[in-house]
């Protein structure tokens, strides 16, 4: 069967100042792929994270997630269509522990008569416990589960981007964003972090994945896009970019 598409951005463009960061790009996303976004420093690539998922309101262009057009969506709209995203520093709450980390990502229920408040407290309550085996089967997953009560803040910077990846996961999303997610960890659990999105994605879980560790990029992913200076500079399989002279050339560049 054709592939399709579960992200789609188009004519993306946004400017600071002067500074054309993201330039008329696009990048496409098909459901199941682990897609890969690599580019020179500067390239525009957290940024165009930021425009997919309307952290910053891109200047002009089309996104569309899963069929719909999301741009007029907030972050967190679009978190609850299915689209996650993950930082280049771990957004972790280092005064929380690492279970509370994970519940965060768990759904809030609002009442409108004692009567119903009462029947969301109950449910509530089974969705609590539901959340809890959730997040202990994913915090085991990333090798968190006996620091499940410890403060996040008490984790190396490499378990904190497992963590943030499982709590990523808590809400079943289509797509995850991930965001350098071998920079500054060591490389026992950079193979640790690949072998779990491998995994994941076998799963069905969809990935974009900036990074700058082309051993990451090339062992993982199905296609890779390459922007420089804002614009899409080539997009093909990991061993198409590897010996695409353009390529080669605006890394050298830098
Ligand atoms: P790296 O690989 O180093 O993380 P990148 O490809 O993610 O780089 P961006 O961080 O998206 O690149 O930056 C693209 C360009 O936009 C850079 O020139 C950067 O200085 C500029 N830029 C990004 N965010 C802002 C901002 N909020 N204000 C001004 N300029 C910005």
């Amino acid at each position: 069967p054709p592939l399709s598409p579960l992200l789609t951005a188009t004519g993306i463009a946004k400017s600071f100042g002067g500074i054309k960061a993201v330039d008329n790009a696009e990048i496409e996303v098909t459901k199941g792929s682990i897609t890969g976004l690599i580019g020179p420093n500067g390239a525009g690539k957290t940024t165009l994270f930021n425009l997919l998922s309307n952290f910053i309101r891109p200047d002009r262009g089309t996104v569309v997630f899963d069929g719909e057009p999301i741009q007029h969506l907030q972050p967190h709209q679009i978190a609850q269509q299915g689209m996650v995203r993950t930082f280049q520093v771990a957004r972790t709450l280092s005064r929380l522990s690492v279970m509370e980390n994970m519940l965060l990502a768990a759904q809030k229920q609002t009442g409108e008569n004692l009567w119903q408040v009462w029947l969301q407290r109950k449910q509530v309550a089974a969705e609590e416990k539901q959340s809890r085996e959730r997040a202990i089967k994913l915090l085991e997953s990333v090798g968190l589960a006996r620091m499940a009560n410890e403060y996040a803040g008490a984790l190396s910077g490499g378990q904190r981007k497992l963590l943030e990846m499982a709590r990523a996961l808590m809400t079943n999303p289509k797509l995850i964003l991930l965001d350098e997610p071998a920079a500054g960890v060591n490389p026992t659990l950079i193979n640790q972090i690949c072998d779990r999105i491998d995994t994941w994605n076998s799963e069905g879980m969809t990935f974009l994945i900036i990074e700058h560790n082309m051993d990451v990029i090339m062992s993982l992913c199905d296609r890779v896009w390459v922007l420089a200076e804002g614009k899409n500079l080539a997009v093909g399989t990991p061993a198409e970019i590897q010996s695409n002279p353009q390529v080669l050339e605006a890394y050298l560049g830098q």
